[in-house]
């Protein structure tokens, strides 16, 4: 097949992940050229809750304005309930974050492919990754795409897989799982119009979790978690009412305000999967997000890492600097996270052992704001 076109960067996957690191690439005049196969400003399986890590990168890439301005309400507390005991945490201000957001995925993504887009960076829905391009070195030169132009093979400088936790990039260059977790949560999640907004509420209980999530247009992301097993059980089969159940269990008065706010959507479920860490980088190409590091949502701070990691590796690749440490960087930051959230995933029966676990998660979280906040402040940014 001939080569059709030749850009500097190719990525597949116009996420969090994608559309930020070819948002970031543009801003400094990369020819990038992003694509995915779903249509745009779609949806995605999760819940959207940001951790402060998230906040403070949207806001130094001037997007919370928008978020703001398109109803994404401000979250000023957080609630932790284990059992009957509240904890009640007020969102305290600091650099870029005078409060914490969970803006809808069709709104967060479509926000930042529209930033890609006015950075210069060219943006293909329905394209889908197809396959590689080697040259006879086994260096990736370039990728296969099919959309709405037919077949084509593009030719790019560096190739990067933000194609998600089944990424077919990673397949197709054969990325090495490095790291694997061993628990997973299922979670089962609806958005519930019209509950009160008392901030963001992370209840649990003995082997359970749920709570409730303020977004967009006055509505509530609410959701439980369970074991994969229970979720195979009791779940599964009827997920209205296995939702319903699992929400009494673990919070009856959110669950009695869920009841009474009336119909929400279907609910939308996640099996679970244990988290992964994959190689992030070789010839040729590079992962980034769940494409090549992915945690249980349990802890929701995976599309913060995502971006995190759009920053650390559009700013190797700008600067030049070997992507090996990039992966390195990436794995430094995410292995207290990843090793906390793990055990959290498996959803433990004792609260005084799982505050304890939220207090060495607090630690991980406070070191990696710690270290964007460096990395953020004016004037100390290398690209
Ligand atoms: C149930 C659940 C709840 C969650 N809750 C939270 C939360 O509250 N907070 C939080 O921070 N994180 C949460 N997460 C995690 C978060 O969703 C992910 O970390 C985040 O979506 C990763 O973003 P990404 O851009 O790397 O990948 P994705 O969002 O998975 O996007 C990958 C994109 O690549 C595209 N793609 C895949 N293959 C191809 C191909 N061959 N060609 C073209 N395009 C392709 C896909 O269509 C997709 O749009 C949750 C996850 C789940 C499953």
């Amino acid at each position: 097949m001939p080569i059709h076109e030749t850009y500097d960067v190719l990525i597949v996957g116009a996420r969090c992940a994608g559309a930020a690191t070819a948002m970031l690439l543009a801003r400094a005049g990369a020819r990038v050229l992003l694509v995915e196969r779903d249509a745009p400003g779609t949806d995605t399986l999760s819940t959207h809750a940001l951790m402060r890590g998230a906040v403070m990168l949207l806001s130094d890439w001037g997007l919370v304005p928008g978020l703001l301005a398109s109803g994404t309400p401000p979250i000023a507390v957080t609630t932790f309930a284990y059992g009957a005991e509240r904890v009640v945490v007020p969102i305290r201000a600091g650099p870029g974050v005078d409060a914490l957001i969970a803006p809808r995925r069709n709104l967060l993504d479509a926000q930042l492919v529209g930033a890609a887009r006015a950075a210069g960076a060219e943006i293909r829905h329905h394209t889908a990754l197809t396959g590689i391009e080697a040259g006879a070195d086994g260096a990736v030169r370039g990728v296969r795409l099919k959309g709405s132009q037919g077949e084509r093979l593009v030719r790019a400088g560096l190739v990067i897989g933000a194609d998600g936790r089944r990424s077919s990039l990673a397949r197709m260059v054969g990325a090495d799982v490095t790291r694997i977790g061993r628990n997973a949560a299922a979670v089962v999640y609806a958005h519930v119009p019209g509950l009160a907004d008392r901030g963001t509420r992370w209840h649990y209980g003995p082997g359970i979790a749920g709570g409730a999530i303020p977004t967009n247009g006055g509505a509530h992301c609410v959701f439980v978690s369970v074991s994969p097993m229970r979720f195979r059980a009791e779940l599964r089969g009827d997920l209205a009412t296995g939702f319903r159940s699992v929400l009494a269990e673990v919070d009856p008065e959110l669950a009695a305000e869920v009841a009474a706010a009336g119909p929400a959507e279907e609910p939308r479920a996640f099996a679970g999967a244990p988290g992964f860490f994959r190689r992030a980088q070789g010839r040729g190409w590079a992962l980034v997000g769940d494409a090549g590091y992915f945690k249980d949502p349990i802890t929701a701070h995976g599309i913060t890492d995502a971006l995190r990691d759009a920053w650390l590796l559009s700013r190797a690749i700008l600067n030049g600097v070997p992507l090996a440490d990039y992966e390195e960087a990436r794995d430094a930051l995410s292995a207290p996270l990843f090793a906390v959230t793990d055990r959290i995933a498996g959803l433990p029966r004792d609260m005084d052992a799982l505050k304890a676990l939220h207090l060495e998660l607090n630690a991980a979280a406070k070191a990696e704001q710690a270290w964007l906040a460096g990395e953020l402040a004016p004037g100390s940014r290398a690209a």
